[in-house]
Formats: C-alpha cells, structure tokens, sequence
C-alpha cells in the first residue's frame, strides 16, 4: 500500500508509530496510508522551521519573489498532475480540481507582489528634528492547519503569504487527503526554497494538540468546522499565540421577487452541488421572498434530474462522491429526518442507486424549512439544498442575520437599491450580488463572521500581511551632540 509521508527539512520521512487510511471515494477502496505524527515528530519539523528561520526572514524580497515566480510555472505546468490526486483523494471531478488549484494560484500571484505588500511609511519631521518609519517583521514559525475539502487551495491561501513574509511554515494537512501538501512543498523546494522553511506533518488531534502547545510555533492559521476552529482558537491564544480559525457556515441565496428565477435557479444548483456540496461557500440555504417561491423550486427540482454523478475522473461526471462512507450517511440523515420535522423532501437524492461501492449520493431539495429543525440549524456540507419561505426582504435579512453562521451570502434581484441596502445589512464577511459564491479574488482577503471566524484577521490578501508580522515603528533623531541636555519631563512633540 503507498504511503504517504511526511516532509521536514526537504526530506520525506516515513517512519511512524500509527498511520490513517486514505480512501479513494469513488470506488470506496483504502488506496493509501498517511503516517500520523508523534509528539516527537511535531518537535522534529518545529526545530526544522526554526533553524531554517534566521536565513529564510534576512533573504532578500527579490530572492523571495523568485522562488514564488517559480512557484507559479511549476505550478501551472503540472496543475492536471496535481488535480489528479485531488480527485484520487477527495473525489471532486478534474475540472472542480483545476479550479481549485487555479483559485490557490492566485495566492501565489499575490505573493509575487511582496516588495509592494512589506513596503513601511515613513513621516519626515514629527517633531522638531524627528522621523518616524514603520517597517513589518516576520512572526516566526506559523502553523497552519487545513481541512479535508480543498486539499490545495487552502494551504495556498495560507502558505503564500506566510512564507513571503519571511515565515517558516509546518503545514498539517487534512489526514482525509494529505498527498497535495506534500506534492505542493515539493514543488516549492524545485522553485528554490531552502530546506526547513515549508514543512508538512500529517496527524491527527494528536499532532495538532502539540502544535496548539509548542511554544516554538507564534501563529496558527487554522480552516476548518467551527467546534474544532473554537477548540484551536481558545488553545493557541491561551499559549500566547496569535490565530486566525475559520469555521463552518450555513450561507443562504435570497431571491427576490423581481429576479429572473432562472438565472437564480441555475446558480442556485451550481452552488448547492458542485464539489457534493462540501464547500464552505455552498449554498444551502434558498431564501425565497413571496410569491415566486412554488415557481422557484419547480426551477430548481427540474434542473436536478439532468445532473450526472459519478467518478471525478469520468469527463461527463458533474458531482463526485463525499469523502467519507460515514459523512454520506451523516449527510443523508438530514433528508431522511427532516419530514419528521415539518418540511418537505421535494428531490430525495438518499434513495438514488448507485452501480459502485463509492461514497456517492443523489442530489436532494428540501422545502418548507424553518429554523430550529435540524436540516437548517446544523452544517450539512453535503448534497442538500434547503428552501426556507419568507414572506418579505425584511424577513430575509432578519433570517440571514439571526443564523449562527456569517460567512458568505447572496441576494438575486434586478433592483440596485435592494441589493446595496442588503450589502450594508447583511451580517456576514462575503455578500455576493447576483453571485452565489461571492469567494474573493487574491488581492482581498477571505473571512466570515458570527460563528464562521475566530480572531482579527481574515485570511489571504492583505489581511494576511497584517496577520504574518509584526509591526515596529522606529523614531529616529540626529541632533547636533552640543545641543544635548538632560530633561526628565515625558517627550513632548514640539
Ligand atoms: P475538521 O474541523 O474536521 O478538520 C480540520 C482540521 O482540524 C484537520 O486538519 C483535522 O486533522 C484537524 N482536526 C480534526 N479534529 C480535530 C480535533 N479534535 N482536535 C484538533 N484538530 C482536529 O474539518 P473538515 O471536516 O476537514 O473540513 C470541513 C469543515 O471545514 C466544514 O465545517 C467547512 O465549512 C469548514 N471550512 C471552512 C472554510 C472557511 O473558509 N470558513 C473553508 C473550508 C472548510
């Protein structure tokens, strides 16, 4: 069985007291195995970051943009390489992968730009005689700590700019698909990275309880659901870390009476059910204001027939399977509970055959939701679309705003001054108008609200060079040495 290993100080290390199964979710088989990392192996790549840290922060911007320029051809030339194992582990089809892979190259991109992102200011004269300039440092060692369902994207979103800051980096990846990681440091080391500055440790809770107490590790960037982002963000920050924890989400689409219900109802099943629905930025939820609700969800429900499910690797695939046999069934619950909590299972994708031993289920869509049943409350992260009915854009934002969840939303209307009064109401860190996934491009930065993000600071773009260093402000005099007296009063400006 391959193995899958780790990788410190430029090197692969194999050897392990415990291993996790690596599946492939399409044909339900354990293909692989990750090696799980001991105490002692965390502290074996912690020491590798921190003596790769003196020369990785004093190499020049210039040295630093070459190896991301490489970075960025490397990753390019060999991105359908790269998406193959996404599919081989996480089950997304090819074409979800690649644009997975091209959405974390935009991190790279913005990496490039590190001479512009670390420029300082400087103020000539404050006082008389006074300049002050402010430059930004590296933190040190961060970890970063990512889940299962974009095995490639978001170590990018972290590791781009942690290292462009002068950073060393130990990355723990999801144990459920951990060969990107390993494929991505590689990569890295091929464009000019010195040893020691991006290493990956595979693990568990194990792992990353360690990495949460090391007192060598400064910062934790952690994605993930929101109990563990919780759990990740108490701990780190109670050992004096600075961490940024992103968490689930529940992101609603409300559609309006004046949109075009088509246009709505193809974004709506695009972002419901691409990836299987195992998307942060998923719709979830359709909040339909009025009428048009009964014509909306025949929109929807006619659409889904037409959805091909089946191996990501098969070109005619649209959705792949889930990652896991024991999410599947977590997932299909929801469907199988929710008449039992009032609403109404329009497209019941749990009893959908499938000719294969994968982790595959039908789409589902499911109205006359309401809060307080399960199938709206929880985060899914599956095939399920709810359509929860209300009966004014009033009722929506209140909806919207009383969820737990902040991350992304979407509002579909033809009229401009309904959509920006929903961006300044709206309680979440991404508001899509007429867009279901309103995902950021690498020159912003990505982060929710309410129970989505745990810490300051959203992640990627120029978030996170606040986030990767420190800020120091220096002030500087050159008087004349005759002028020089003692004067114990607090500095005053003058
Ligand atoms: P997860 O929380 O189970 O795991 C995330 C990471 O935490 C993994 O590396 C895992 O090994 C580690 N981990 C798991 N249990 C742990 C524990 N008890 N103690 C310490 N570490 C632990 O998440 P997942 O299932 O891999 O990913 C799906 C979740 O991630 C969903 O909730 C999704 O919404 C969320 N997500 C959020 C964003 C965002 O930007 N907000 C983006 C992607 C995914």
């Amino acid at each position: 069985m391959q193995q899958i290993p780790h990788y410190i100080n430029g090197t692969r290390v194999s050897d392990a007291e415990r291993f996790g199964p690596v599946f492939n979710p399409a044909t339900g088989e354990q293909e692989k195995e990750v090696v799980l990392a001991s105490p002692s192996r965390v502290d074996e790549a912690v020491a590798a970051a921190e003596a790769a840290l003196p020369g990785w922060r004093s190499a020049s911007l210039a040295k630093r943009a070459a190896v991301f320029y490489k970075v960025r051809q490397l990753l390019t030339e060999r991105k359908s390489e790269l998406a193959a194992i996404l599919t081989s582990e996480h089950g997304k089809v090819l074409s979800d992968a690649e644009g997975e892979i091209s959405r974390g190259l935009e991190n790279i991109e913005f990496a490039t730009g590190l001479g512009h992102m670390l420029k300082g200011e400087r103020s000539e004269q404050v006082s008389t005689g006074v300049d002050v300039h402010s430059i930004r440092q590296p933190v040190g060692v961060v970890a970063c700590i990512t889940p299962f369902n974009f095995p490639a994207m978001v170590p990018l979103w972290m590791i781009g700019s942690a290292i462009a800051c002068g950073n060393t980096v130990l990355l723990k990846p999801s144990e459920k698909d951990p060969s990107s990681s390993v494929f991505i440091a590689e990569l890295f080391s091929e464009a000019g990275l010195p040893d020691g500055v991006l290493n990956v440790v595979h693990g568990d809770r194990e792992a990353v309880e360690t990495i949460l107490d090391h007192p060598g590790v400064k910062a934790v960037s952690f994605v993930g659901s929101t109990p563990i982002a919780k759990t990740i963000y108490s701990r780190a920050a109670a050992n004096g870390k600075r961490v940024q924890a992103l968490g689930g989400a529940k992101n609603h689409m409300v559609v309006l009476p004046d949109a075009d219900l088509d246009m709505a109802a193809d974004a709506a099943i695009s972002a419901a059910y691409g990836s299987a629905g195992e998307r942060c930025m998923a719709i979830s939820v359709i909040v339909a204001v009025g009428e048009i609700a009964d014509d909306l969800v025949e929109a929807v429900r006619s659409r889904m027939t037409g959805l091909t499910i089946g191996p990501g690797t098969d070109p005619s695939s649209e959705m792949g399977p889930l990652i896991t046999a024991e999410h599947r069934d977590r997932v299909a619950s929801y469907v199988t509970n929710a008449p039992a909590e009032g609403a109404t299972v329009v497209v019941d994708g749990t009893q959908q055959q499938f000719d294969s031993n994968g982790f595959f289920l039908g789409v589902s869509l499911v109205d006359h939701v309401k809060p307080g049943m399960k199938v709206y409350d929880d985060e899914i992260f599956g095939p399920v679309l709810s359509v929860v009915r209300v009966g004014s854009y009033v009722d929506a934002v209140r909806l919207v705003n009383e969820n737990q969840y902040g991350n992304g939303v979407a509002i579909f209307t033809r009229d401009g001054g309904a959509a920006r009064q929903f961006e300044v109401e709206a309680e979440a860190g991404m508001v899509g108008v007429n867009v279901p996934i309103p995902v950021p491009v690498g020159t912003y930065s990505f982060g929710g609200w309410k129970d989505s993000l745990f810490g300051d600071t959203h992640m990627y773009g120029p978030d996170s060079i606040r986030f990767y260093t420190r800020g120091k402000v220096v002030t500087t005099r050159w008087p004349d040495p005759s002028t020089s007296k003692i004067d114990l009063g607090f500095p005053q400006v003058d």
